[in-house]
């Protein structure tokens, strides 16, 4: 949707034609995948939600790592939970009220079924082009997420992110304050065959969360960049190429950056310059990453208790440090 806004804004003449599975934009299975924690920074304001978008304005994040806790501030204005079928709807009106035209209901079975000058993949992980094309992807973590209505746990200003020493982490983000709901979720930094339901009913005892699970998701997320970025005339947006932030899973943010300079590059005819701008904007937080998620695979089969400790050298001194955002 970033990408359609992106391209109708610069180039309103260029045709714009997004497919879509479901039958409903927003509300469906993928709408909701999602823990809904977003925040907007320097120029990529333009992606700030609004109204119904919003479930919550964030001003706190929590982090725990073993015996530590930090916590970060945010202004207001910055960090939100979004309710994200409303936000993905919002952007869709944006889309079609600048020409672009979506087709719902219509799921891509292979990229021979699309005959535009350039593609652009952004089918989310995994993505369905480079499966089919075998195009290789990056480092991939895991996640199951239950949301939870009439919660003792809700707190409206908050996200609570808790480091398991399993080589991963926790989170519970106040959904829908009409419903006292929340997300709580279990992410891990690469696939290591736990059982993250398992994992997550336990983490809900011991801290002694209630409530009615309302809705269970789960999936994959791309941790970090997703290489290769461009494809012969197939860019590779959000999920499929800039992937979600690799310590946090933020992805949303990410996928609209991508999303927006991917337009910019179309309509301008030059989808060549995509790869290098993409570079520029993420590699920093990336290379910070891997070596973080390296490290990790390696701690854990030597004495995951490491793990904490290295989390903890990354986050010492840091009492403003902020994982929600780079
Ligand atoms: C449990 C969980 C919790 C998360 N929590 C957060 C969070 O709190 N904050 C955050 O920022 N990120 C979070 N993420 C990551 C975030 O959801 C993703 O990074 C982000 O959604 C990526 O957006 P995207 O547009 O690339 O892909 P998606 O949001 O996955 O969208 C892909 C779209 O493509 C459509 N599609 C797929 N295949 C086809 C096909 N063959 N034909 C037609 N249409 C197709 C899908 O229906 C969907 O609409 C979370 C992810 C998970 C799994």
């Amino acid at each position: 949707m970033s990408t359609a806004i992106s391209i109708k804004n610069h180039n309103p003449n260029i045709e714009v034609v997004v497919h879509e599975k479901y039958k409903d934009i927003g509300f469906n299975h993928e709408g909701r995948r999602c823990g809904e924690a977003h925040s907007v920074e320097r120029e990529w304001i333009q992606w700030k939600p609004s109204g119904k978008s919003i479930f919550n304005t964030i001003l706190h994040a929590e982090i725990t790592i073993g015996k530590h806790q930090y916590t970060a501030g945010r202004p207001p204005g910055v960090a939100f939970i979004l309710n994200r079928q409303e936000f993905i709807c919002q952007l869709a009106r944006d889309a079609e009220k600048r020409g672009a035209i979506i087709q719902t209901n219509d799921k891509i079975q292979s990229v021979d079924d699309l005959d535009g000058d350039v593609i652009v993949d952004a089918s989310g992980c995994p993505s369905m082009v480079k499966r089919e094309l075998n195009l290789k992807v990056g480092y991939i973590g895991k996640t199951y997420q239950e949301s939870i209505e009439k919660s003792n746990c809700f707190c409206g200003d908050t996200i609570r992110i808790i480091f398991s020493r399993f080589g991963g982490y926790f989170w519970i983000f106040p959904r829908n304050p009409e419903k006292n709901e929340v997300n709580v979720g279990v992410g891990m930094f690469g696939n290591f065959g736990y059982n993250l339901r398992e994992m997550l009913r336990v983490f809900k005892e011991e801290q002694s969360i209630t409530g009615t699970v309302n809705y269970v998701v789960g999936g994959l997320i791309p941790l970090g960049l997703q290489r290769p970025f461009l494809y012969r005339n197939i860019l590779f947006v959000g999920d499929t190429g800039v992937g979600a932030f690799p310590f946090s899973g933020q992805g949303i943010y990410r996928a609209l950056m991508s999303g927006d300079i991917a337009g910019r590059c179309i309509a301008q005819n030059n989808i060549k310059k995509y790869p290098s701008i993409i570079r520029k904007e993420f590699t920093q937080w990336d290379m910070l990453g891997s070596i973080f998620i390296r490290m990790n695979s390696v701690f854990r089969k030597i004495n995951p208790v490491l793990f904490c400790h290295t989390l903890n050298l990354f986050f010492r001194g840091e009492k403003e440090f902020d994982l929600i955002s780079h």
